[in-house]
C-alpha cells in the first residue's frame, strides 16, 4: 500500500470513528423527542422482546425443561424462524393454543406469553398436575418481521419512527388471510399446528387502539366469539365458555374491564375462519393499545405494559386451568347476552 492510499485509509478510518461516537447522542435526541408523541407518553421498548432475545428465550427455557418442547414450524418472509413451544403431549386431552401478534405492533400478548411459558417450565407440584390434564400450544409472535419493522414498504412516517407494523415483509394482513393462505407465516400456522393437532380451543390474541369505552371508562380489552353463520353451535358454545372463564379472571382484577368486541362474520380472520375450517372453539381478545401505529392515537405509553402483560398472563392461566379441571364446562355463558359492545371514544374504527 502506497503512503498516500494509507494515510486516505486512516483518515477515513478517523471519520468513521468520529461518526460512530456522536451517534448516540443523535439518536438518544431523536427517540426521546420523536415524532407527534403524546408528551405525557412515552414509547418504551424496554419490555418488549425483540426477536432475537425471544428466540434465546425460547431456547433457554424449553432446553432446561422436562416439560416444554420447542419446535420450529416455518419461516417468516424474510426468514425468520417461526416458533411453536409445546406443553402437554397426551392426546387424549383437550388442547387450547395461543396465538400472539399476528400483527406485529401488538406485543404486550407475546410478553404475557413467555411469561405462562417461564412458569410452565418449572417442577411444581401444580405445573406436574396441569401437563397431566391439558396440554397447551404456545404460538408466540407469528409475525415476527412485522415485529422488528423490517418489511418491504415504508413504515418510517410511523408514530414511533416505524420500529413495527400490522403487515408482514410483504404488507399482507395476515388475519385477512386464513382463507387464501398467500403468506408463509399463515402456511406454517395452518400445516404445521392447525392441521397437525386435536385442537379443542384457541385464543387469538390481539391489541386494539386507546380510544374503546365501556360505562365511559377505557376498557382493559375486549372479547369475541365466533360470529359467522357456518360455525357450529357446539363451536360457539365452547367458544363463549371460554370468554366466560377469562371474563370472570380478568374482571376479578382492579384493573380487568372487558367488553363484547364488535366484530365482522368473515372466515377470512381467525376467529371465524379457524372455528369454520376445523370446528374448534375460537375467542378473539383484544387488548387495548398498541406499540406503534400509523394513527398516533393507537399508541399507548408504557405504564401500561405492566397490567396488559398481566392480563395476558391471568388470560391464558385461567383458560389453561378451566380446560384442566374441566370446570369451563360449566362456564355461564349467559352473560355475554348482557355485555355491552365497547365503543369509540375518539370516533376510531376497530379492526381486529
Ligand atoms: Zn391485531
Amino acid at each position: 500500500m502506497n503512503r498516500n492510499i494509507m494515510k486516505l485509509v486512516f483518515a477515513s478510518a478517523l471519520t468513521l470513528v468520529l461518526l460512530l461516537a456522536a451517534l448516540p447522542f443523535q439518536q438518544a435526541g431523536a427517540v426521546g423527542n420523536g415524532p407527534n408523541i403524546n408528551p405525557n407518553q412515552s414509547i418504551n421498548k424496554d419490555r418488549v422482546k425483540t426477536y432475537e432475545e425471544m428466540s434465546d428465550f425460547l431456547y433457554h427455557v424449553t432446553d432446561r425443561s422436562d416439560r416444554l418442547e420447542l419446535e420450529v414450524i416455518g419461516q417468516s418472509v424474510k426468514e425468520r424462524d417461526l416458533f411453536l413451544v409445546k406443553f402437554g403431549n397426551n392426546p387424549d386431552n383437550p388442547t387450547i393454543v395461543f396465538l400472539t401478534q399476528q400483527h406485529g405492533n401488538e406485543e404486550m400478548i407475546t410478553e404475557g406469553a413467555l411469561h405462562v411459558i417461564k412458569n410452565l417450565s418449572g417442577n411444581s407440584r401444580h405445573v406436574r398436575e396441569l401437563e397431566e390434564k391439558v396440554n397447551v400450544l404456545f404460538v408466540p409472535r407469528i409475525n415476527p418481521d412485522g415485529a422488528e419493522g423490517d418489511v418491504n414498504f415504508d413504515i418510517s412516517d410511523y408514530t414511533a419512527g416505524g420500529t413495527s407494523t400490522r403487515f408482514n415483509a410483504n404488507e399482507v394482513d395476515l388475519n385477512r388471510d386464513h382463507n387464501d393462505r398467500t403468506q408463509p407465516e399463515t402456511i406454517a400456522l395452518h400445516e404445521n399446528v392447525l392441521q397437525k393437532y386435536d385442537i379443542d380451543y384457541l385464543i387469538d390474541f390481539h391489541h386494539q387502539g386507546t380510544s374503546p369505552v365501556l360505562d365511559d371508562r377505557y376498557v382493559s380489552g375486549s372479547m369475541l366469539y365466533p360470529t359467522n353463520p357456518g360455525v357450529s353451535e357446539e363451536t360457539v358454545i365452547g367458544s363463549k365458555q371460554l370468554g366466560s372463564v377469562i371474563y370472570d379472571a380478568v374482571t376479578a382484577k382492579g384493573w380487568g374491564h372487558l367488553a363484547k368486541y364488535p366484530g365482522g362474520d368473515a372466515n377470512t380472520i381467525a376467529r371465524n375462519g379457524l372455528a369454520y375450517e376445523y370446528d374448534f372453539s375460537t375467542l378473539l381478545f383484544e387488548m387495548r393499545g398498541m406499540t406503534d401505529n400509523s394513527r398516533e392515537e393507537a399508541v399507548l405509553g408504557q405504564k401500561s405494559n405492566g397490567y396488559l402483560i398481566k392480563q395476558a398472563v391471568v388470560s391464558m392461566e385461567a383458560a389453561m386451568e378451566a380446560i384442566a379441571d374441566g370446570s369451563i364446562h360449566d362456564a355461564d355463558i349467559n352473560f355475554w347476552d348482557d355485555l355491552p359492545y365497547q365503543e369509540y371514544r375518539d370516533q376510531e374504527e376497530g379492526q381486529e
